[in-house]
């Protein structure tokens, strides 16, 4: 049988150098955030979650709870009405073992 790799591949793709994973960083600054869950319900990925801690105002703002699921598409930072969010993004190239 042939022995399949960590990504389940039973060989190693011959593109592999050129795949690229979006990928990124969200900064959130708690302090703008007003709660409206805005970044939290529209991000696709499900990366966004409500802290049950406060801030000064007395809002639950969000945090990064999968960052490994981010894409980097930046519609949090483009919803947020607070402009409390901003997205670095990356890119990872793909690797098989
Ligand atoms: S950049 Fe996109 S995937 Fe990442 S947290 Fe924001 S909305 Fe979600
Ligand atoms: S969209 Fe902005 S203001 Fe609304 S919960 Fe997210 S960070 Fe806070």
């Amino acid at each position: 049988m042939e022995e399949v790799n960590s990504k389940g591949f039973w060989r190693k793709p011959l593109d592999i150098e050129k795949i690229e994973i979006k990928k990124g960083n969200v900064f959130i600054d708690e302090e703008l955030c007003k709660g409206c869950g805005f970044c939290i319900e529209f991000c696709p990925g499900g990366v966004l979650e409500k802290q049950d801690k406060l801030n000064s105002k007395g809002y639950h703002p969000p945090y990064v709870k999968h960052p490994e699921k981010c894409t980097g598409c930046g519609f949090c930072e483009r919803v947020c009405p607070e402009f409390a969010i901003v997205v670095e993004k990356t890119i990872e190239k793909e690797s098989v073992k």
